[in-house]
């Protein structure tokens, strides 16, 4: 059977190109090979077997033919003819092959032309990456490695490493300064400061490129540009050094992937020790500034082996397996195919047990961090956005991102779908997975799932009764803040000199008018004179009888009382005016303080608020697409800034309709809720929730006005719900 579908199997069209530079890529030991594409400048690695399969390409033996030499070939290697026939796809995709049958030239061009197709499309849609060339650095480098290649002797390195090691201790030594001066960084960024610190980014970034590229022109490496990468929409300095892949000494080739690191590191080095030696200003946050955005930098980005930076190529050259990447993400999805789909194993290199599945491992972390790290940048970009009102631009950004992942679905789809089509045994088999692995992907989407949002609030007097001073007078208060009152308790009493004496003059008014009247009265009959005055006498006693009344009332408001039992609560505190021209004039602080006693107070003045503890409010503000997830009633839980350990709990007991227009003063000086400067007004539309708190008995009250952040649980959201409220409240298609 075997022989005969060998005979009428055609032979592979395909042969290695001749003009390709091959050579091994580590002289110690040649399991790998470097191919360089002269043409197009790329590279690709090969493994002992993969480069023997390319070598076996003649344009005559068939697929099964290579196999069995293959398999004479390395014994211990398991080959089928599906893995070989991808292998040979990856190849002819990229370029490395030439067809020997006419024919095929013509399926060359339609694969070729089908990618310059791809091209633009591709283009357009991955603005997340776009590469400028730039200069050739080859006779900066010359001069530079002229006079600084002493650094890469051995001790000078040594000494530098010992630094970074000095550094390190030292932030952490120091570690209670750090964290106390983390969030004055935020001041660093000021209109004036901008420039200094753009430069000083772009500066670091030259560095670490020309790290690189001293670096491999010191080890005979040859670098001929110096460019720009854009990601997003963050231009990143690239030194292009692939031709010290052709570097032999593996040693010498992680140096040269290393050195952007090693520069990074050492001028993170360098600023943690003068931060340490500089005193408050700018320079020494300028210094923290440049430590933490290179260490950052490093640890979560380019030196990071999951993501394809330079940390990557120093791990892959560190463990001998030139394709890390596509080869662990092979190796992760190939798990995955197996999982769902049963498809058999796809690889044919020699990997141990524990080396494949930790292949797998990183494949599959690399995948999950990748996609944490475009979420987190899409989500960075979208905050800075959004302060300029441009958040729907991140849709052009998403829509490629997504177009992106969709067009690799489709495609591997596509893929998938033909190997079963070709295999009526795995066809049951692969439904069924699928079938399952929708369903557990709809569970995780759709069912509902608890969560809370947290929100920042003050403590506010919410629906205890305000007390306010009807007249104008200078105050004497008779309660102080947190006295227990009874309806009808003296609250102050003001005194009102002016008042006071128009009361006594409309007093003696009534009496000489009621007393004018009276004889009039008496005269009235003996006298026509007299009567004819009576109307206007006795019109006249009224009006200064009303008149005393309206006074007697007045002078009455001025002892104020309590409208019900309660505790006194004070109103808010009176900041103290800026410009003391006018000193004497007002007054600062809470009217009850014994220190405002015989102050001026003016009418509609608040003295202080009387109720009971159950009266209080939370009042806590949440944005737009926070608040229509919170139901009346719903749980919270509040910690206050200034008692972080007492938990109090409430529920919520309304949801104001309309945006709150001013913020507190407490949550803007606190940095809870950004606002305009200057100004209590918030930067983006905020709603107010009233939350009733459970005091008990044991805990301790904090003041009136303390803020903290409340925890509130909302309505169970699926994940899918919330993605798509998300996408609906980014981009304004409601
Ligand atoms: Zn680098």
């Amino acid at each position: 059977m075997p022989s005969a579908s060998e005979t009428s199997e055609p032979a592979l069209p395909w042969r290695l190109r001749s003009d390709l530079l091959i050579q091994a890529a580590d002289v110690s030991h040649a399991a790998t090979w470097t191919i360089k594409d002269p043409m197009r400048l790329t590279y690709f690695y090969a493994e002992a077997e993969e480069m023997a399969f390319l070598n076996l390409l003649n344009g005559q033996t068939s697929l099964n033919g290579i196999l069995n030499q293959l398999r004479q070939q390395f014994p211990e290697t398991e080959f089928s003819a599906e893995n070989l026939r991808q292998f040979l796809l990856s190849a002819v995709n990229g370029g490395l092959l030439r067809a020997c049958v006419p024919g095929h030239s013509l399926r060359l061009n339609l694969i070729r032309k089908r990618q310059l197709a791809q091209a633009p499309l591709r283009r357009m849609l991955s603005l997340l990456t776009h590469r400028y060339r730039g200069i050739d650095p080859t006779r900066i480098l010359n001069v530079l490695d002229h006079f600084f290649g002493w650094i890469f002797h051995k001790y000078i390195m040594v000494a530098g490493v010992l630094i970074c090691g000095l550094a390190c201790l030292m932030v952490f030594a120091r570690r209670g300064q750090l964290e106390t001066e983390l969030p004055g960084i935020a001041a660093l960024f000021t209109a004036t400061n901008l420039p200094i610190l753009a430069l000083s980014l772009l500066f670091i970034k030259m560095l670490h490129e020309f790290g690189h590229g001293l670096t491999c022109r010191h080890y005979g490496g040859e670098c001929h540009e110096l460019g720009v990468l854009v990601v997003g929409f963050m231009p990143l300095l690239y030194c292009d050094v692939s031709d010290s892949w052709l570097q032999q000494d593996r040693r010498r080739r992680m140096l040269v992937s290393a050195a952007g690191i090693g520069t990074e590191l050492f001028l993170a080095a360098i600023c943690a020790l003068l931060w340490a030696v500089t005193r408050h200003g700018f320079l020494h946050t300028f210094f923290l500034n440049v430590m933490l955005v290179s260490s950052l930098n490093t640890m979560l980005i380019n030196g990071n082996p999951l993501l394809k930076y330079d940390g990557y190529y120093v791990v892959a050259d560190w463990l001998g397996i030139p394709n890390l990447a596509s080869e662990s993400r092979a190796s992760a999805i190939a798990v995955l195919d197996r999982m769902i789909l049963g498809f058999s194993g796809m690889s044919f290199t020699r990997r141990s047990f524990g080396t494949h599945w930790a292949m797998v491992a990183y494949g599959f972390a690399s995948m999950v961090y990748r996609i944490l790290v475009v979420t987190t940048l899409m989500w960075f970009m979208y905050g800075m956005l959004k302060a300029w009102h441009l958040e729907s631009l991140i849709s052009v950004l998403l829509a490629s991102v997504v177009a992106g992942f969709a067009m690799t679905a489709v495609r591997g789809g596509h893929e998938r779908l033909r190997i079963v089509n070709s295999n009526p045994a795995l066809r049951i088999r692969a439904i069924s997975g699928v079938c399952l692995a929708v369903c557990l992907l709809l569970i995780v989407l759709f069912v509902p799932i608890p969560y809370s949002v947290a929100a920042p609030f003050t403590l506010t007097p919410g629906v205890c009764a305000p007390v306010y001073a009807l007249e104008d007078g200078e105050i004497d208060a008779r309660v102080s803040e947190g006295d227990i009152v009874e309806t009808g308790d003296v609250i102050a009493v003001l005194s009102n000199a002016t008042l006071e004496s128009a009361v006594t003059q409309a007093q003696g008014e009534f009496r000489v008018a009621t007393a004018r009247a009276a004889g009039l009265a008496t005269q009235r009959s003996a006298s026509s004179q007299a009567a004819s005055r009576l109307p206007a006498a006795e019109k006249a006693v009224r009006s200064r009888e009303l008149r005393l009344e309206k006074l007697s009332q007045k002078q009455q408001n001025l002892t104020v009382l309590s409208p019900g039992p309660g505790i006194v609560f004070a109103p808010r505190n009176k900041p103290r005016p800026r410009t003391h021209a006018r000193e004497g004039m007002g007054w600062f602080g809470r009217p009850l303080d014994p220190e405002l006693n015989s102050v001026w107070i003016h009418r509609q003045t608040l003295l202080c608020w009387v109720g009971t503890d159950r009266d209080l409010r939370a009042l806590c503000l949440l944005p737009q697409e926070d608040i229509e997830l919170i139901e009346d009633g719903a749980e919270v839980t509040l910690t206050f800034v200034s008692l972080p350990a007492v938990h109090v709990t409430g529920s919520v007991t309304q949801r104001n309709a309309i945006p709150e227009t001013l913020i507190d003063r407490e949550l803007i000086a606190n940095h809870m809720v950004s606002a305009t400067p200057d100004s209590l007004r918030p930067q983006e539309t905020m709603f107010g929730v009233a939350v009733s708190l459970q005091f008990d008995s044991s805990t301790t009250m904090p003041p009136l006005y303390s803020s903290g952040f409340a925890e509130i649980r909302c309505v169970p959201v699926s994940l899918a719900s919330r993605a798509w409220r998300f996408i609906c409240h980014t981009f304004t298609f409601r």
